[in-house]
């Protein structure tokens, strides 16, 4: 047997507007796929997937909203114990952009862990109808703290690269708690 693995479960979770593609991003990230054809009501609701960053194995158990953002009824245990989270916008939808600052806002309130590390991703960057410029969401990232990335579920790009930054990110952040 090699050294021992140190292997971290870290909680993470997927917030934003529906239809901005979480269900879609959870699934290219943990099984790399992606069906044009679902609907945007279904939902996804939980998916574990192991992650190799930095030479360390991290386990994410990953939390989407399962739809339930819809209604509004988002629980304090979806937040309870979360360490990370990805906010995702739809670099084709003002609309969905403008609700960031409504998420971060219950992401206060509810949040167990308040110094969470924080990726914003957005998605969609495939389609021709942007927006939302790659500069407006690089300034709302800095202004709050966050990591940034713009993606798409469908072609792939950045889907990888959100996850792992925001594991990488988390890693050291814990490793200096453990100091
Ligand atoms: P959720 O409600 O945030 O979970 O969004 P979904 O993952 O259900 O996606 C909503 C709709 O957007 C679906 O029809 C997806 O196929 C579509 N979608 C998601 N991500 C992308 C993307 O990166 N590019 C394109 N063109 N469509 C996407
Ligand atoms: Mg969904």
């Amino acid at each position: 047997m090699e050294d021992q693995e140190v292997l971290t479960t870290l909680k993470i979770l997927i917030i934003g507007e529906s239809g901005v593609g979480k269900s879609s991003l959870l699934l290219r990230f943990t099984d790399d796929t992606f069906d044009p054809e679902q609907a945007a009501t279904i939902g996804v609701d939980f998916k574990v997937k192991t992650l190799t960053v930095d030479g360390n194995k991290a386990k994410l158990a990953i939390w989407d909203t399962a739809g339930q953002e819809r209604f509004r009824t988002l629980t304090p245990s979806y937040y309870r114990g979360a360490q990370g989270v990805i906010l995702v916008y739809d670099v084709c939808s003002k609309q969905s952009f403008a609700k960031l600052d409504a998420w971060l806002n219950e992401l206060e309130t509810f949040a167990t862990k308040h110094d969470m590390v924080k990726m914003l991703v957005g998605n969609k960057i495939d389609k021709e109808k942007r927006e939302v410029s790659k500069d407006e969401g690089l300034k709302f990232a800095r202004k709050h703290h966050m990591l940034f990335i713009e993606a798409s579920a469908k072609t792939k790009e950045g889907v990888q690269c959100a996850f792992e930054e925001l594991v990488e990110k988390e890693g050291i952040d814990s490793a200096e708690e453990d100091d």
